[in-house]
């Protein structure tokens, strides 16, 4: 209506706005990307960053590449090779799903993107400026991809001084390398930091020996297994029983259908399982929870780091009661104990 004071934003406001909720800090960038490479089969990935990820980022994977058509698609906003249907949200086998995260770093950086199909000629490159490419071309890099993020936040001025020192966004992405390396035996990664190597090929196949690569080998040690299910629940991992602790601050590493999340339900969980202990230092957990797709909500917030349980308490009873098991001897009970 032409006196309407209503109209639709134009796409790159759009853009900006989303790009708000799915790009936080480097840390972000380095999650989206490294789910990405997950997601295109990459037995090996390489992250680099400098200056706390400000300056830039590089994640580079073995995958399986992106034809030329598909890389002038993956940038524009809502794109994604993994959804097709709303049902298909109910089952999803993959990291992503939503298509926005490419379009969404894009929109606050300085990017290049190189991919190159398993058979393909040439690899395929383009640059883009704010999510504008301006300059394609191709070059002989081998078969995968690679994301180079640089000057982020360049166009997004308010953003940029929410972010901590370099050291503070280093340590975040720290974290988030940390999760993944976790949860993904048979993958490859390496990791450096302005050029110096953080981890070089996290690559042990079971569980234990990649938490004792990235968390250490001292946690890995004392950790016992926790494997337990209830309720369709499983829970299954490792804890540092409680007279092993040494630690000020409590480290959960929690993943729901192998994601990485935050939960308060499992938090709350676990430190009332160590609670009756009375350690004085805090818990170290590392849990996986499986359990039926329509059990799960992960399309919660465009970060997925949230996840809506359709029964917290199920969840919260199956969690605690894995802890307990795993500490204590055969003819102890359960005590009684609810969510509230
Ligand atoms: P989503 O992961 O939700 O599909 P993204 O914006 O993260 O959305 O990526 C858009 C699309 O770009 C993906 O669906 C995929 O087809 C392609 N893509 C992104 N990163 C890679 C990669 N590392 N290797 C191969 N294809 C990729
Ligand atoms: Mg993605």
């Amino acid at each position: 209506m032409e006196n309407s004071r209503i109209h639709a934003l134009p796409e790159e406001v759009i853009n900006q706005i989303a790009a708000g909720e799915v790009v936080e800090r480097p840390a972000s960038v380095v999650k989206e990307l490294m789910e990405n490479a997950l997601d295109a089969g990459a037995s090996r990935i390489e992250v680099q960053i400098s200056e706390g990820g400000k300056s830039s980022i590089m994640i580079r994977d073995n995958g399986c590449g992106m034809s030329e058509a598909d890389l002038d698609m993956c940038y524009l906003p809502h794109t994604t090779s993994k959804l097709k249907t709303a049902e298909d949200l109910f089952h999803l086998a993959t990291n992503g799903f939503r298509g926005e995260a490419v379009a969404s770093i894009a929109a606050v950086s300085k990017l290049t993107i190189t991919s190159r199909e398993e058979n393909a000629e040439e690899a395929h490159q383009v640059h883009l400026t704010g999510g504008t490419p301006d300059c394609k071309s191709t070059n002989a890099s081998p078969r995968g991809t690679s994301f180079l993020v640089e000057d982020l936040f360049f166009n997004a001025p308010v953003r940029k001084t929410f972010l901590g020192s370099d050291t503070l966004e280093a340590s975040r992405i720290l974290d988030t390398v940390t999760r993944l390396a976790i949860a993904n035996p048979n993958v490859r990664i390496d990791y450096k930091v302005n050029g110096r190597d953080v981890f070089t090929g996290i690559e042990g196949n079971d569980l234990r020996s990649r938490i004792a690569e990235a968390l250490g080998a001292g946690t890995a040690r004392v950790m016992i297994p926790v494997d337990y299910a209830e309720a369709g629940i499983r829970v299954s991992g490792f804890a540092v029983p409680p007279d092993a602790l040494k630690n000020k601050r409590s480290k959960f590493y929690f993943y729901v259908q192998k994601r990485p999340i935050w939960n308060p339900v499992m938090t709350k969980a676990v430190t009332r399982a160590y609670e009756p202990y009375g350690s004085t230092h805090a818990p170290i957990a590392v849990l996986f929870l499986e359990m039926d797709d329509v059990a799960v909500d992960v399309n919660v917030h465009p970060n997925k780091r949230e996840v809506r349980f359709a029964n917290e308490n199920d969840v919260f009873l199956a969690v605690h009661h894995a802890i307990r098991n795993a500490f204590q001897k055969p003819e102890e009970d359960h005590p009684t104990i609810s969510l509230e």
